[in-house]
């Protein structure tokens, strides 16, 4: 298992966009990989997940901890099709908080049941077990810390923050940053990331409306956003995720050659694999 190692599963947001004008990119909703220390994590559930799955069952017996950042469709709509829940043998343990009221065991119970889903959750045979985080708990797995923190999010949504070994990856997606200025608090659980990825979701156009409606309330950062507080904050690389549902290879490829010149900076895709260490 590699020492310290980020794979991207699923990198979009919103809702799933398959097809020919996304091949590259990729049209999976949100998940990650996270190896560190010995240890295997995911974050989020989203379509990414069921690809992720796919790969586990290379590796059995597995033991995965998921960290979920928040209970939206996008983050949670792959795992009623995470395969390895349903074989003996391999242990998860699911970390989420509370999001307005409800947690990921409430909504993976609702997913999995009739009439929307044929399997109920009494399928799996694996280990699964349901941990509950408050924001601003500190995880600690031997050497590993992961720091949790609340972003701006309709709801709510928890970043993620590995250290291990001396370097640092954050994960702060689904997150929207202030009209003006920067958001302070998010800078500073940002701060010195060797890797941070990111919540890049809309254009400036996009945002204020000069494209479509205005997007601002609906708990995304736009790519200069997220870039203006990686700056700010000293990240080394950044990975812009969640991209927009009708953001194509070619509209990607366009937006990388206009502001990400002269950066660390890539725009995430499925199979982007990061080591750390
Ligand atoms: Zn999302
Ligand atoms: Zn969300």
């Amino acid at each position: 298992m590699a020492e310290f190692r980020v794979r991207y599963w699923g990198v979009r947001g919103s809702i799933p966009a398959p097809g020919p004008e996304t091949i590259r990119y990729g049209g999976n909703t949100t998940c990650l990989e996270v190896e560190v220390g010995g240890k295997s994590f995911a974050i989020d559930g989203g379509t990414g997940v069921r690809l992720f799955g796919s790969e586990l069952l290379k590796r059995m017996p597995v033991d995965v901890t998921f960290l979920m950042t928040h209970l939206h469709w996008d983050h949670v709509q792959g795992f009623p099709f995470f395969t390895p829940f349903l074989v003996p043998g391999n242990k998860f343990t699911i970390f989420s908080a509370h999001h307005n009221g409800g947690n990921i065991f409430d909504v993976l119970k609702q997913l999995m049941a009739q009439p929307a889903f044929p399997i109920s959750m009494d399928a799996f045979r694996s280990e699964v077990q349901f941990r509950f985080l408050e924001a601003g708990d500190l995880l600690k797995f031997d050497d590993l810390c992961v720091r949790t923190c609340l972003l701006n999010h309709p709801g709510g949504v928890i970043g993620y923050r590995f250290e291990f070994g001396g370097k640092v990856f954050v994960h702060a997606s689904d997150w929207e940053h202030p009209e003006d200025g920067l958001d302070d608090a998010f800078v500073e659980f940002i701060r010195d990331a060797d890797v941070l990825s990111v919540d890049a979701t809309y254009t400036d156009e996009e945002y204020v409306g000069l494209s479509g409606p205005p997007r601002k309330g609906w708990g995304h950062a736009t790519h200069e956003a997220a870039l203006a507080h990686a700056d700010a904050a000293g990240v080394k690389k950044t990975v812009l995720f969640h991209h927009e549902q009708t953001r194509s290879d070619d509209d990607l490829d366009a937006l990388a050659a206009k502001i990400l010149p002269g950066r660390d900076a890539v725009f995430a895709r499925e199979g982007l694999t990061l080591d750390l260490i």
